[in-house]
């Protein structure tokens, strides 16, 4: 079994090394595990934050989900590919969404047509010319390295590159998804759907009609609780249903790819659905009706309310629940209160 490379870059900090993956592995003479989904899908990801590239080999070239942390990283990936599948084309890239370990390998495949949300080109953009003359800095959310005794340790060099940086050039997408759009590639078709506002305000879900593979950015991890962020009403309402729609009875979903770490299963996913479906609708009709912020943390304690996630539950560098942040959260969306408080 792979063994997980724990980040702390982001809120790749509160993964939890996870469960045994379902398919093989087998580990890259360049250094990358790849994992062979189908005899035309695999999933490369390895050295540093265990960010995934799903690539699916077609008639018409590969089809890649984002495209990792630097050019260098991508090239290597490139390499790999091309020898897995015994093809140099690509045809389309897939961001999944804007952030920097998903999308700084994209001038590595300038022969494929770049796809993603227009607001995730947009935001590629901004942050380009954001960091275009500053010093490196530690990326939000970044553990800066307390060494425990009241001193910190210099922040790491920022991981984002702007134009002329380490040969990296900004390549953003061309071709943008406003709520869903299909993909044909040879015989393969490829349905993307833009996610409400989750993980970044650009998320989309990709999915592989005919093997069933179905790709979710950083939207989701292997046996880690989703973070629900305080962005809205209509967007909890919007994931739910483009989330639901997937999970339909009729839909045949053999994998779960997320942005980093190991591959789910559909079983998976359905537990994830059922917690945001779930505590959503709970906190919403507690606020509704209008209760007080401690009935709502009281209802919601995770032992009580999905015992069984209750390993799910990972705690941020400051010890923080990711669980209690969550209702935290649902409670300002639905009362507009800040922090619980009436
Ligand atoms: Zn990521």
């Amino acid at each position: 079994m792979k063994k997980c490379q724990l980040s702390s870059a982001m809120m790749l900090s509160l993964f939890i090394a996870a469960a045994i993956s379902a398919y093989s592995q087998t580990f890259d003479p360049l250094g990358f595990d790849v994992t062979k989904l189908t005899a035309d899908a695999v999933v490369v990801s390895g050295h540093q934050y265990n960010v995934n590239v799903l690539a699916v080999r077609t008639d018409d070239g590969i089809i890649l989900v984002d495209t990792g942390i630097s050019p260098a990283w991508a090239s290597a990936v490139r390499d790999t590919l091309q020898r897995i599948f015994a093809t140099d084309r690509f045809h389309y890239v897939i961001n999944t969404h804007y952030h920097w370990d998903h999308v700084q390998g994209n001038q590595v495949f300038p022969d494929a047509i770049i796809v993603a949300q227009e607001r995730c080109r947009k935001a590629m953009e901004r942050q380009n010319n954001q960091r275009r003359g500053q010093r490196p800095a530690s990326q939000s959310g970044q553990s800066e390295g307390d060494k425990g005794d009241g001193t910190r340790l210099p922040p790491p060099p920022s991981p984002i590159l702007t134009n002329g940086k380490a040969g990296f050039h900004l390549c953003v997408p061309t071709l943008t998804v406003a709520d869903r759009m299909i993909l044909t590639s040879g015989k393969t078709t490829v349905e993307i759907v833009a996610y409400g506002y989750g993980h970044s305000d650009n998320d989309l879900i990709v999915y592989f009609t005919q093997s069933g593979i179905l790709a979710t950015g950083d939207l989701f991890f292997n046996h880690v609780l989703p973070i629900i962020k305080p962005w809205g009403q209509s967007h909890i309402e919007r994931s739910l249903t483009v989330l639901g729609e997937f999970l339909e009875e009729e839909r045949t979903i053999t994998a779960v790819v997320p942005g980093h770490n190991e591959c789910m299963t559909r079983e998976d996913l359905e537990q994830h659905y059922t917690y945001l479906a779930g505590l959503s609708k709970g906190v919403s009709r507690i606020a509704a009706a209008g209760e007080e912020w401690e009935s709502a943390r009281e209802e919601f304690r995770l032992e009580s309310f999905a015992p069984q996630l209750t390993l799910w539950d990972v705690r941020s560098n400051n010890g923080n629940s990711l669980h209690e942040g969550n209702v935290r959260n649902l409670w300002r969306v639905f009362t507009g209160e800040e922090n619980g408080q009436r």
